[in-house]
């Protein structure tokens, strides 16, 4: 049976993550007084919500028709990544998941790095999880449907990653990743071939679909200043030193 709410673009509009589980199990083992002060405070907060800005939730209340090709589907993320910056509500990149047969919005996501405080908050994650939460599923090829993951830039390498554990059987890039390093994003370890990766799994990969505008839009991004929000590299020859 179809979960309902599916017949909307979107059935929800947030993510909420709770430790409740994660709590129960560290205080079966582990006797009260021993628990630190940090690890109260954490467990005291354990739960992320993940919330799509308030203009996205707006807009996408106005979007009900199915975007009929791919790209229409890239101008729609690509559009997603620039409001995105001029709204200051997080980083350059712009994602979606549709139904592949009728181009069916699923999910929108934009990157929440910064505003959400959470580095695994980038556009794919946040429409793949998205996507699955108003579907009610945690695997997107469930029930025979065929689901295209929409991005204004290539997957970094963690987003790559949840590629195929997402159930898309398509990824559809516009920027590539060497664009976003150009602006200074550090994109990961990612294989070679991975495009031919994914291959092997059965996922398609389409490149380059409106390079130039997605690109335009990092550029955009890294004229203005934007946050270059990479985690600070351990400096491995310093610990080295300081051990000695
Ligand atoms: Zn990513």
């Amino acid at each position: 049976m179809e979960p309902t709410g599916v017949s909307t673009p979107i059935g929800t509009d947030r993510l909420i993550l709770r430790g409740v589980a994660t709590t129960m199990k560290l205080k079966a083992w582990c006797p009260r007084n021993a628990l630190s002060k940090m690890w109260r405070t954490t467990l005291k907060q354990a739960q992320v919500i993940l919330q799509l800005p308030d203009w996205l939730r707006a807009l996408n209340e106005q979007q009900t028709d199915p975007f009929e090709d791919v790209p229409a589907r890239m101008d729609f993320v690509i559009d997603l990544a620039r409001k995105n910056i001029e709204r200051g509500t997080g980083g350059p990149f712009g994602a979606a998941i549709f139904a592949s047969d009728t181009g069916e919005l699923l999910a929108p996501g934009v990157n929440l790095v910064e505003p959400a405080h959470c580095s695994i908050a980038h556009a794919e994650m946040v429409a793949i999880a998205l996507a699955q939460q108003t579907l009610g599923v945690f695997d997107l090829s469930a029930n025979g449907r065929t689901c295209e993951l929409v991005t204004s830039t290539e997957p970094c390498a963690m987003c790559l990653g949840a590629v195929p554990w997402s159930g898309v059987h398509r990824v559809v890039c516009g920027a590539r990743g060497e664009d976003a390093c150009a602006i200074g994003f550090d994109e990961g370890a990612k294989p070679t071939d991975w495009i031919g990766a994914l291959g092997e799994r059965g996922i398609e990969v389409t490149r380059d679909v409106r390079r130039d505008q997605a690109r335009t839009v990092l550029q955009q991004y890294h004229t203005s200043g934007g946050l270059i929000y990479n985690a600070e590299r351990i400096d491995t020859h310093r610990s080295d030193a300081a051990s000695e």
